[in-house]
């Protein structure tokens, strides 16, 4: 089997843009180099899942990461855009906006809201759950998609990297449907149908715990590049101290054929990964909501916008002190039952997608997603 090439390279956390112009460079043509046609069009999609605590958070892909791209590509004779859609309901202008992306476009870049451009709907050939999707016609149109996620942690994939990145190229309501089909199988899917020419980690700030937006930034000042996505996301995981044969989203791309998945079969050029790996903590290790003495129970279907306007309302009552009243609670998200002896009084359903016995519930909370402040009226009482 030929070996996949993974470029490991570390400019530093925060470094300069020259610095880190050289170091994307210097990571593209390490994995064997990015490929341009003259004037191809080359679709640059980070990772904005949802207006994280801080810029620097480890939640989003860095402006800057995105920006040495779209350089290099239009020095090759290329036409770069970068494009994006947030997480379901999330406003991605937002986003962009917080993260700096808005600000490039006064320099000239081409900047997409994918959710305000014209849709486009195509089939999934080799789907396995999916048989067709909506997704934007500056999608379809590209001569050339690099997805450019941020090194981090989620709560349902183990790490987001550049495949599950897949799915901000679909519409809200498929993100959703891909969460109740299956998410792992519908990344992949998505995988065989996009087929991107790279991936590029920036792993300058990654983060851990509670991700993908509310965990913790860890400096790791890394890239992490290569044009088979798997190969990239196995060594970014195995530099987060995962294995990566024991994450389902990978371990599953493997057996599908859509990249190497094992260490022998991947050779990594530039820094050693023992050298740089730094074991991320999981989301179960986070804490910082256990502590207060709450419990929440999402089903195996809860997508994002639950999963985090749950954990963003609690942040945001930890901020407001007024947590102390969510103490003893238990929110359900996405279909989840309530844990047995769950007092009915401390019980907080979640979303659209509760059984309707739950939605009859006092404390019930309905939207898709549930509007935070909603959350934490349900919660107060
Ligand atoms: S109610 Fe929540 S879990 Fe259900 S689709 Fe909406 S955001 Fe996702």
């Amino acid at each position: 089997m030929p070996r996949s090439v993974v470029s490991l390279l570390r400019p530093g956390p925060r470094p300069d843009y020259a610095t880190l112009l050289a170091a994307v460079r210097r990571a593209l043509e390490l994995a064997g180099g990015l490929e341009v046609a003259p004037g191809a069009r080359v679709l640059v999609k980070p990772n904005l899942v949802a207006v994280p605590p801080t810029p620097t958070s480890g939640a989003c892909t860095s402006a800057a990461v995105c920006r040495a791209l779209c350089d290099i590509i239009a020095e090759r004779g290329g036409r770069p855009f970068i494009a994006e859609s947030s997480a379901r309901g999330i406003d991605t202008e937002q986003v962009m906006a917080f993260m700096g992306y808005s600000a490039l476009r006064d320099e000239g870049y081409e900047v997409l809201d994918l959710k305000r451009c014209e849709r486009a709907r195509v089939s999934v050939p080799e789907g396995r759950v999916l048989e067709a999707i909506t997704t934007w016609r500056p999608v379809v149109e590209a001569d050339a998609i690099i997805s450019v996620p941020v090194l981090k942690t989620h709560d349902q994939t183990d790490t987001s990297l550049s495949l599950k990145n897949l799915k901000g190229l679909v519409i809200d309501a498929d993100k959703r449907r891909i969460h109740q089909v299956g998410v792992f199988e519908g990344v992949c899917d998505l995988a065989r149908l996009f087929r991107p020419a790279f991936a590029l980690v920036d792993g300058l700030i990654g983060q851990e715990g509670l991700g993908p937006v509310f965990g913790l930034p860890v400096e790791m000042g890394l890239l992490v590049a290569g044009r088979d996505l798997l190969a990239v996301d196995a060594v970014a995981s195995r530099v987060m101290g995962f294995e990566p044969a024991q994450i389902r989203l990978l371990a599953l791309a493997a057996e599908r054929g859509i990249g190497v998945l094992d260490e022998g079969a991947i050779e990594v050029r530039g820094e050693r990964v023992a050298d740089v790996a730094r074991r991320f903590l999981r989301m179960e290790e986070d804490t910082r909501i256990a502590i207060e003495g709450i419990e929440i129970v999402h089903a195996e279907g809860s997508c994002t916008g639950c999963r985090n306007g749950v954990l963003s309302s609690l942040f945001d009552m930890i901020q407001a002190g007024t947590i102390s009243a969510a103490r003893g609670m238990t929110l359900v998200t996405g279909g989840a039952l309530p844990p047995a002896g769950t007092a009915p009084d401390l019980l907080v359903p979640v979303g659209i997608c509760c059984p309707p016995e739950l939605c009859v519930h006092p404390r019930y909370v309905p939207g898709c997603p549930p509007n935070n402040a909603d959350i934490v009226k349900a919660i107060v009482g």
